[in-house]
């Protein structure tokens, strides 16, 4: 018999669960829209994508300083720097934002400057970071494994609660099947299958699941309607420039669309677009 799911399981628990984040939240009550490019590149470069994911309805920023890359011999990210980008992005903004942790022994220093670790697909099964960020008081964005079965996916998640941080939220980004017309194959059924099995908010990823940009609208719809808690999306300034997935970043051309769909959650999904509070000491501005 599998072992029980005990911390993220939904039984004995009355609802599902709201996790906050830097100002804004995630769960049942909202939909939240994360965006940003795959990767941080520059000042100017994360500047302008933090302009079109508020500009879209963003309430979170997302930005790669550690990248997990499949050749060793691509750009891996501007490290140390790239949290130091983000963070002055945030002060300009008064956005908070989410960015992966790859290596246990730089928890502590992503944990000192981001407002939400995540946990990306390929590190699903890495129980020592699991455990590791599981000690740490930042919420976690836990990607699901490019393979993982679903509860695969939340006995990763249940590392992380038994460590002692039970801020989680799950993200289904598309996963590995015989379909090569896509990066990958989201798994539509996953979100409310997942659901059901655990109180922890579930959002999707977009861009990872299909790896193209003329797909990200349409996914976004579908996730929409399937009732997903948010959405990840990668945007981009100049996506033909980008260093990493441009050809699954929105450009500022696609930014009305997804504004639209935002400003539509609320007829379609029958809840409000979280947003960000103003942080009175950065002089920030609110998403819309
Ligand atoms: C990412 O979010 O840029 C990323 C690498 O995602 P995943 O881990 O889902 O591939
Ligand atoms: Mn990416």
């Amino acid at each position: 018999m599998a072992d029980p799911i005990e911390l993220v399981g939904a039984h004995g628990r009355a609802g599902r669960s709201t996790v906050a984040v830097g100002g804004t939240a995630i769960g049942p009550g909202t939909f939240t829209l994360i965006a940003g490019p795959c990767a941080v590149e520059s000042e100017e470069q994360m500047l302008r994508a933090a302009q079109m994911a508020v500009s879209a309805g963003a309430s979170l920023l997302r930005g790669g300083a550690f990248k997990p890359r499949t050749s060793p011999y691509s750009f891996h990210g501007l490290g140390a720097e790239g949290l130091r980008i983000l963070s002055d992005v945030r002060a300009a903004t008064g956005v908070p934002f989410v960015t992966e942790v790859l290596d246990t022994r730089d928890v502590d220093l992503v944990a000192d400057h981001a407002d939400m670790l995540q946990i990306g697909a390929r590190n699903m099964q890495n129980f020592a970071l699991l455990r590791a960020v599981g000690t740490t008081r930042r919420p976690v964005l836990l990607k699901r494994g490019l393979s993982a079965t679903i509860d695969e996916w939340l006995l990763a998640a249940e590392y992380v609660a038994a460590a002692g941080n039970e801020d989680i939220v799950l993200c289904e980004r598309g996963i590995r099947t015989f379909e090569n017309a896509t990066r990958n194959t989201l798994d539509i059924s996953a979100i409310p299958v997942a659901q059901k099995m655990t109180h922890l908010p579930v959002i999707v990823d977009p861009s990872h699941s299909g790896g193209r940009r003329d797909l990200v609208l349409p996914l976004s719809r579908a996730a929409l309607a399937v009732g997903a808690d948010g959405l990840i999306i990668e945007c981009h300034p100049e996506p033909e420039v980008a260093l990493c997935d441009g050809p699954q970043a929105l450009g500022p051309e696609d930014i009305p669309e997804l504004a639209a769909l935002m400003k539509d959650v609320p007829r379609l999904a029958g809840r409000a677009l979280a947003r960000t509070p103003v942080p009175a000491e950065a002089g920030g501005r609110a998403c819309q």
